[in-house]
């Protein structure tokens, strides 16, 4: 490996930068090869842009993607994979939870002839009950939903190979989990364990609609289970009213008793109606990410780099 990249998403982290930047330095510094730094501003509100501007200015080894407004961790993620050049890349959180005194453990094992090696979380430090156990449910969704593997604890911190770059940036899918993605793309991974820690600066830029949004196109990217479930279900709710409707006739009919009270009939065209809601939301969700690829929108918009995309231009002259 001669160039390693690291790409850090940056969303209102102006506290975190110096020191991540320092650290990441010292050890990238006792690696052999040579590195880059890109770090995407995801459109953050406070100062993060400027100190990543002077940053660059001062190193020509630190790269920048301005983002035009805030497009979320893992589109910002995605722009950095498709503007690395390194061998490798190193994805990692730019709120100093991903500790990068880790990433010389990770290039270690990569070097053992893995394509992704992962950082898998021992615990969790400094996150509320409710972030764990949210996290919790939706690793245990996830293993039921998905016939893929998604590595339980895993965050997007982890060494990828060139060629899983190269298959992410084939991926044309506009909701990205790139988790997921690179757990369906199999190839030779393995985890290495560490201790997370808790958030030193700022708050978290993952709202809970934002962690909504992404375990809806986690689910929904690789597994079509919730579509079955609604299905089924209403198959044995039709069947349920179509015996129902066979016993009010019946009555009706020939013992000449009419169903009495309107309770039951209003307690249950309400929870057909329910069913079909339910079920018209599920197929919409999916109709939602078919218009979406079709749109073809370009995934992100970046105000402003100082990364050449053409190679030939990387040539010295
Ligand atoms: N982030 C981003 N865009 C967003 C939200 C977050 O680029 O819309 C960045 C953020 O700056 C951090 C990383 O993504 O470097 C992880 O975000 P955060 O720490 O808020 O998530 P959490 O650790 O709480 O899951
Ligand atoms: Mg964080």
């Amino acid at each position: 490996m001669s160039l390693l990249s690291i790409i850090v998403p940056i969303y209102n982290e102006q506290e975190s930068i110096i020191e991540l930047h320092s650290r990441l330095n010292h050890s990238l510094n006792n690696l052999t090869f040579e590195y880059e730094i890109i770090f995407i501003d995801d459109g953050s509100q406070d100062r993060s842009f400027d100190i990543i501007n002077q940053l660059a200015s001062k190193d020509s080894r630190i790269k920048y993607i301005h983002l035009s407004r805030n497009f979320g961790h893992q589109i910002a993620i995605s722009a950095g994979i498709d503007h690395c050049k390194g061998d490798a890349a190193i994805i990692i959180d730019g709120d100093l939870q991903d500790p990068p005194e880790l990433i010389p453990v990770l290039c270690n094992k990569f070097m053992e002839g893995y394509d992704v090696v992962y950082a898998k979380r021992n615990k969790r430090k400094g996150e509320s009950i409710f972030k764990k156990l949210t996290a919790k449910a939706f690793y245990k969704v996830m293993k039921k939903a998905t016939s893929i593997d998604i590595p339980e604890d895993v965050g997007d911190f982890r060494i990828i190979s060139r060629k899983v770059i190269d298959c992410l940036k084939q991926m044309p899918e506009q909701n990205k989990f790139l988790r997921g993605q690179i757990a369906w793309m199999g190839f030779k991974q393995c985890a290495i364990y560490y201790d997370r820690d808790g958030r030193k600066y700022g708050k978290t830029g993952y709202s809970l609609s934002k962690m909504v949004d992404l375990a809806g196109d986690a689910i929904t990217s690789f597994s079509n289970k919730p579509l079955k479930i609604v299905t089924r279900f209403g198959f044995i709710v039709s069947f349920i009213s179509f015996c129902l409707i066979i016993y009010a006739l019946y009555r009706h009919i020939i013992t000449g008793k009419t169903i009495d009270g309107w309770t039951s009939i209003i307690v249950s065209s309400m929870f057909i109606g329910g069913v079909q809601i339910l079920a018209i939301g599920v197929i919409g969700s999916y109709l939602g990410r078919i218009n979406k690829n079709i749109v073809a929108r370009p995934l992100y918009l970046i105000d402003s780099t100082n990364i050449n995309k053409s190679k030939k231009s990387d040539s010295p002259k």
